[in-house]
C-alpha cells in the first residue's frame, strides 16, 4: 500500500480540527511516540494528535481515509510487540486526554468509558462501591489498549480477560462513520458478535471511542500463599492439580529461581531461591478461603514443595503479591543497559509442565539474562530476556530462541501470543498458528478498512 506524506495543507487542516495544543509536529512528542516497551526500534509519526471528542476522532480518520495518511490509536504505549508503534509514519492519535469514565452503574455492575481512562484509575473509583473491573495487565494501560490488544493479567485465570468484561463499544471506522456495537443485556444471541471481533484487531479495524464494561463485586475475604518447590516439573504439577480440583485460584502465577533472586534483592520476603508459585484465593469467608487453602497445601505438600507461606486478609495478601506484581519494573531496573524481549507463549495446561522445561533449557542454552515466569493457571509462559541494546550477537540469539519457543508452543496447541498480541513480533508466526484462517482475517481488514489506513504494518505477515 503507497501512502502519502504529511503536507503543509495536510498539516492546516487537520490543526483546524482540534485546539491549537493538541496538536503537535514537534520532535520531543514525535520521539515520545514513536516506541513502546518492546525492543523494536523506533518509528516516528508525522503528527501527534490528542482528541477529546468522538466527533474529533471521526473527522480526523474520514480526512486521513481521503488522503491516504496512516492513523494509528495510541493508549499508554506500554505493549510489548511494537503494537501502537506508526511504522508507516502518519498520525498518532493519543487517547490519555479522552479519559472520563461517563457513567458507573453499580448495580447493574456495569461502566461507561472513554478509551483513554487507565484501569488503575478505574479501580480506584471503583473501590469506593465495592467493585472492581479484574483485567490487570502489570503496566499503565488504557482501556482502549487493554481491548485493542485483548490485555489480561494474574487474575484471567479466575476472571477472564479484557475480551470477557467488554458489554459494547462505540467504534469509528476507517470511513469516519461512528457504529455502536454489542448490549448491556448481559448476555445476547443476536447476530454476528461485532464486539470480539473488535476486541484484540490492534487498532487496525477501527478506532474505540467509548467502552460500556462489565464490572465485579470486591469479594468479602481474600488470602494468598507463596509456595516453594524443589523443581520447575513439581511446581507445574501442583498448578495442574490445584485447577483440576476446581479451587477457583484468582491467581496462580509461577516465577523462576532467578526471579526470586531478584524480588530478595528488591523486597525483604527472603524467599527461598527455587521455583515458586505465587497464588491467591477470594472468598465470602474466612472459613471458606481457610478450607481452600488447606486444599491447595495439601496438594503442594504432595508435590513436594519445600516451604508454605500463608497470608489470610487483604494487607496479607497485598504483601504477599506486591512483589509479583512488581517484577516487570523489577526487571527493567536490573538491567538498565538492556532492552526487555517478552516471549509470550500459551498452550493448553496439560502441555504446560513440558513448555517451562523447554524454555528453561532455552534459558540456559542462550547464556543471556533471562526470566521465567507465567501466568500458570493459563498455561501462559513469559521468558523475558535482558538484551545488550544494540548487541547484534545476543539478539540474533534471543530471536533464534522466540522462534523455537513459539514453534514447540504452536505444535503443542498452543499460541504466539498469550496476551500480548501481535503487533509487529509475532506477524511471522501468523500463517503457522492460523493456516487459512489467515486470508479470511485479511478479507476482513480489507472490508473495513479499504485502504489499509488503520495501524498499517502490523498483524499481517
Ligand atoms: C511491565 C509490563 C508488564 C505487562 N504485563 C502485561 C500482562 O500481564 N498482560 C498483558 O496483557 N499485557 C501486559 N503488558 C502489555 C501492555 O501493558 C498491555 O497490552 C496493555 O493493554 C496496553 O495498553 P496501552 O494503553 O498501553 O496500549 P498501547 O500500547 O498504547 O496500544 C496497544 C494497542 O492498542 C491500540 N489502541 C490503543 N488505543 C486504542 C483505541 N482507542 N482504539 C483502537 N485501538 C487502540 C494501539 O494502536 C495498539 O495496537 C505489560 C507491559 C509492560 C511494560
Amino acid at each position: 500500500m503507497e501512502y502519502n506524506h504529511l503536507t503543509q495543507e495536510d498539516i492546516i487542516t487537520l490543526q483546524s480540527m482540534v485546539a491549537p495544543d493538541r496538536f503537535s509536529t514537534g520532535e520531543s512528542n514525535l520521539d515520545l511516540h514513536s516506541k513502546d516497551q518492546s525492543m523494536h526500534p523506533a518509528s516516528r509519526p508525522e503528527a501527534v494528535i490528542w482528541p477529546v471528542k468522538r466527533e474529533e476522532v471521526s473527522e480526523i480518520v474520514e480526512y486521513a481515509n481521503k488522503r491516504l495518511i496512516p492513523v494509528t490509536a495510541w493508549g499508554a504505549g506500554s505493549s510489548l510487540e511494537g503494537n501502537p508503534m506508526p511504522v508507516k509514519g502518519g498520525l498518532v492519535l493519543d487517547f490519555s486526554q479522552m479519559n472520563r469514565i461517563i457513567d458507573i452503574r453499580e448495580e447493574d455492575f456495569q461502566a461507561d468509558l472513554e478509551p483513554g481512562v487507565t484501569y488503575q484509575d478505574l479501580n480506584e473509583k471503583l473501590r469506593h462501591k465495592g467493585l472492581f473491573f479484574p483485567p490487570d495487565p502489570g503496566a499503565q494501560a488504557t482501556i482502549g489498549g487493554m481491548i485493542a490488544n485483548n490485555a489480561s493479567g494474574t487474575r484471567t485465570v479466575r476472571y477472564g480477560s479484557t475480551k470477557d468484561h467488554v458489554l459494547r463499544l462505540a467504534i469509528v471506522l476507517a470511513s469516519g462513520e461512528m457504529i455502536e456495537i454489542g448490549t448491556r443485556a448481559s448476555k445476547t444471541s443476536s447476530g454476528y458478535d461485532l464486539i470480539h471481533l473488535f476486541v484484540g484487531s490492534e487498532g487496525t479495524l477501527g478506532i474505540v471511542v467509548g467502552a460500556t464494561v462489565k464490572l465485579t463485586g470486591i469479594p468479602a475475604e481474600f488470602s494468598a500463599a507463596i509456595v516453594n518447590f524443589p523443581s520447575v516439573e513439581a511446581a507445574g504439577k501442583a498448578v495442574f492439580e490445584i485447577i483440576r480440583a476446581g479451587l477457583n485460584p484468582a491467581s496462580l502465577e509461577l516465577l523462576g529461581p532467578e526471579c526470586i533472586e531478584l524480588i530478595n534483592r528488591e523486597q525483604d520476603l527472603g524467599l527461598t531461591i527455587s521455583p515458586t508459585l505465587f497464588t491467591e484465593y477470594h472468598g465470602a469467608t474466612k472459613n471458606q478461603l481457610a478450607e481452600v487453602l488447606d486444599m491447595v497445601k495439601e496438594i503442594c505438600e504432595d508435590h513436594g514443595c519445600n516451604d508454605f507461606r500463608l497470608g489470610l486478609g487483604r494487607d496479607e495478601r497485598d504483601r504477599l503479591l506486591k512483589a509479583r506484581h512488581e517484577l516487570g519494573e523489577m526487571i527493567f531496573r536490573r538491567h538498565p543497559d538492556c532492552s526487555p524481549m517478552s516471549l509470550d507463549v500459551a498452550v493448553p495446561i496439560t502441555a504446560y509442565p513440558e513448555l517451562i522445561a523447554i524454555a528453561r533449557e532455552e534459558k540456559q542454552k542462550a547464556g543471556i539474562p533471562g526470566y521465567i515466569f507465567s501466568h500458570a493457571g493459563d498455561g501462559n509462559l513469559h521468558l523475558v530476556f535482558a538484551g545488550k541494546t544494540g548487541d547484534e550477537k545476543e539478539w540474533a540469539i534471543i530471536g533464534q530462541v522466540n522462534q523455537r519457543v513459539v514453534s514447540k508452543a504452536l505444535a503443542m496447541g498452543g499460541t504466539a501470543t498469550g496476551e500480548h498480541g501481535v503487533g509487529i513480533g509475532k506477524r511471522k508466526f501468523m500463517e503457522p498458528e492460523h493456516g487459512r484462517g489467515l486470508a479470511w482475517m485479511k478479507s476482513i481488514k480489507n472490508l473495513f478498512d479499504p485502504n489499509g489506513i488503520l495501524n498499517p504494518g502490523k498483524i499481517f505477515p
